[in-house]
């Protein structure tokens, strides 16, 4: 996600002004699909908009139909969110909970079975390469394959 910000913008500056107070934001989760909003508070007194992904409550998103400043900071705040969120524990990994092997075994098994390939190609090259061998003698010695057999 990209949000990009000018300066010369007054609704991209008041959305950072309203980032800088995002501590006093409400945040919530709507029961049907679990949408993530935020209560955000507006510029008049006692006012406050609900902001989430999908849009704002206050006039300039709904008379004005633009990104207001509610839904920039709101944007912003997610992506600062995703930033700052802590890295995924490292451990073991997740198969192991479970009894299933690691990348590690698996790449392991994976070059054994290969190897068997190659082993049983070379094989069955050799004993195609032998019986090829075996049948040219027996045609340069004018044998019949009773004989030979
Ligand atoms: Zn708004």
């Amino acid at each position: 996600m990209t949000v990009t910000v000018w300066s010369t913008d007054p609704r991209a500056v008041k959305a950072l002004a309203l980032l800088a107070q995002s501590s006093t934001w409400t945040h919530g989760r709507r029961k049907c699909d679990a949408l993530a909003f935020a209560i955000v508070p507006g510029s008049a007194p006692g006012t406050t908009y609900l902001v989430s992904e999908l849009g704002c409550t206050c006039a300039d998103a709904n008379r004005r139909a633009v990104r207001c400043k509610h839904q920039t900071a709101y944007r912003l705040w997610t992506i600062q969110q995703q930033a700052t969120a802590p890295a995924p524990e490292q451990g073991p990994a997740p198969a192991d909970d479970v009894g299933l092997c690691t990348d590690a075994e698996l790449d392991a098994t994976m070059l054994e079975i290969k190897a068997e390939h190659l082993v049983g190609d070379a094989d069955r090259a050799d004993r195609a390469a032998r019986a090829a061998h075996r049948a040219r003698l027996r045609r340069e010695l004018g044998m019949t394959d009773e004989e030979a057999a």
